[in-house]
């Protein structure tokens, strides 16, 4: 009889530190969820704002898949050349990383002629697009392959060539306009932001393309103009 009264408040101790658990449980359980539709919402909600923010939230196999499911705009003359082992080796990108500015150092050629230079068995050089002297675009490798333009960043980079009437390699007012356009589609459509926007030159540190190295101030407004830009 002595010990009733002693035993039942250790019980009943028992039983209460059995709750106190499961609460502590149950609400640490509810603050990392919380946590977790925090981040998921504020992923959706900087996805939805702006594709380019996405970038840091992106790998490079779901960049390079965003862009290919995105549809070519009607702007865009699709001309793919022949795979030949060279210039178009048919090799899948590996990635989608940067896009790649060129000018093409031959003053006056059209954006067909040089097309079709790329499609010759001689060459072993191409782009996934040439933007001609009237603004004209078209496309010469799918955008899942690599082109033979940027060096070792051929693997995971698109690539852009662009025409100019003379040796200063400064772009026609129309070519700039559709450079503009075409560059900021792909942006967009690969979620990247202008920072992976580079010239050949960034990664050789070839003259190339030779006006926007010899002219930092266009190449930072041409930068702002893509930004700018609605595609
Ligand atoms: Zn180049």
């Amino acid at each position: 009889m002595d010990y009733t009264p002693t035993r039942r408040p250790k019980r009943r101790h028992k039983k209460k530190t059995a709750q106190t658990v499961t609460k502590v449980i149950l609400f640490l359980l509810g603050v990392v969820l919380g946590i977790l539709l925090c981040i998921l919402q504020k992923k959706i909600y900087i996805c939805s704002k702006s594709k380019a923010n996405c970038y840091l939230q992106t790998t490079t196999t779901e960049r390079l898949k965003a862009l290919n499911n995105a549809k070519i705009p009607e702007w865009v003359d699709r001309q793919f050349i022949a795979i030949d082992g060279s210039s178009r080796n048919g090799t899948e990108l590996g990635g989608m990383n940067d896009i790649v500015i060129h000018y093409i150092g031959n003053p006056g050629t059209t954006a067909q002629q040089n097309r079709d230079y790329f499609a010759n068995p001689d060459s072993d050089v191409s782009a996934h697009f040439v933007i001609g002297l009237d603004g004209e675009i078209i496309q010469c490798i799918p955008l899942n392959e690599m082109s033979a333009a940027s060096n070792w960043r051929n693997r995971d980079t698109i690539s852009v060539e662009v025409c100019h009437p003379d040796e200063s390699g400064k772009f026609t007012e129309a070519t700039y306009k559709s450079l503009v356009r075409l560059t900021a589609w792909l942006m967009n459509a690969s979620m990247l932001d202008t920072t992976h926007i580079i010239r050949h030159h960034d990664i050789t540190g070839k003259d190339c393309p030779l006006y926007f190295v010899d002219h930092e101030d266009a190449w930072t407004q041409f930068l702002e103009d893509v930004k700018n830009c609605e595609p």
